[in-house]
């Protein structure tokens, strides 16, 4: 991958920041008590950090909101000062918003023993205003957090296991497997066939919303492998040639996005309802008009998202 490559991948949001992320120091639990004392604590609400709605909004270990906190992690150095996550979702807020089957939840969370200006809110509405690096390390405190809150037990007996190495494993006391956080690989692939590509929208989508195809990777499957097989479930779509252009770590739960260009060997599209609401080709001209908003059908994708970014690199002839 050339230097341009480089630079236009990790323009991805949650594209990775070069954090310190300190591995060597989880095993050892005294060393990782003083790192605690001197660090800060990013504290996330149902997988919500917390935020003032520009950058993330960090406090001290001692932080009484954190005294009844369940699951924590030591997320890495940060310019040598210790960065750790903390679940405190057992806190019940007594606004708490329905939000339940909204396609994104816009509610923020106010706890009474912090500033006003903090509460706790949906990461993918603050994807375009974080930092890298904030945006690396709530990716990463929400990913860890969200699956030792759906992870209790141990996968091979069933009892309940132990969080260990400062937050990235669980053991079980019982038959002492241990357990490592997961990460399930999506391919997302911006399919063209001349000067058109490829869009489609899931049902329940927000309307007008169509986005590159995309769908995890099965089990003994390579990534090209799940890239032509997902278009021609979902498409009818036949492909050829697929290359691999960037990734996206998205902790909605545990997702890392594959950002793939792909070769479509035919055009006639076949919607899989089961699938697919709708899918459709669309020329280099007309997105254009789709990215500047100026579209009668199609939304554009949103910032922040891999779509965007496959798109934005298509359009800008930057894919080759
Ligand atoms: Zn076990």
């Amino acid at each position: 991958m050339g230097a341009t490559d480089m630079r236009h991948s990790e323009s991805v949001t949650f594209g990775g920041s070069g954090l310190d992320r300190a591995a060597a120091l989880r095993g050892d639990a005294t060393g990782m008590a003083g790192l605690w004392a001197q660090g800060q604590v990013l504290a996330l609400w149902r997988g919500k950090p917390l935020t003032d709605g520009a950058d993330l909004v960090w406090i001290a270990p001692g932080h009484r909101v954190l005294t009844d906190g369940g699951a924590q992690v030591f997320l890495g150095l940060d310019d040598g000062v210790p960065r750790f996550a903390q679940d405190i979702s057992a806190w019940q807020p007594e606004d708490e918003a329905l939000t339940v089957g909204s396609f994104m939840d816009l509610s923020v969370q106010h706890h009474p023993h912090l500033p006003a200006t903090a509460g706790f809110a949906e990461l993918r509405g603050l994807m375009t205003t974080l930092s890298p690096r904030a945006a690396e390390l709530a990716a990463t405190a929400r990913a860890v957090l969200q699956w030792h809150a759906s992870h209790g037990f141990c996968a091979k007996c069933g009892v309940a296991s132990d969080v260990a190495m400062a937050g990235w494993q669980r053991d079980c006391p019982a038959c002492h497997t241990h357990h490592f956080p997961r990460t399930d690989p999506v391919v997302i692939m911006l399919v063209t066939h001349g000067n058109r590509c490829l869009m489609g929208r899931s049902p329940g989508w927000p309307e007008g919303m169509y986005s590159c195809l995309a769908g995890f990777v099965e089990p003994g499957e390579t990534i090209e492998a799940a890239v032509r097989r997902e278009v021609a479930e979902e498409s009818g779509i036949l492909v050829g040639a697929v290359r691999y252009l960037a990734s996206q770590p998205w902790p909605f739960p545990a997702s890392l996005m594959i950002g793939c260009a792909a070769t479509a060997l035919t055009d006639v599209i076949t919607v899989d309802p089961a699938e697919l609401e709708d899918a459709l080709w669309i020329s280099r001209e007309e997105m254009v008009t789709v990215v500047a908003g100026e579209h009668p059908r199609l939304k554009p994708a949103r910032k922040g998202a891999i779509a965007h970014f496959l798109i934005a690199n298509w359009l800008a002839d930057r894919l080759d």
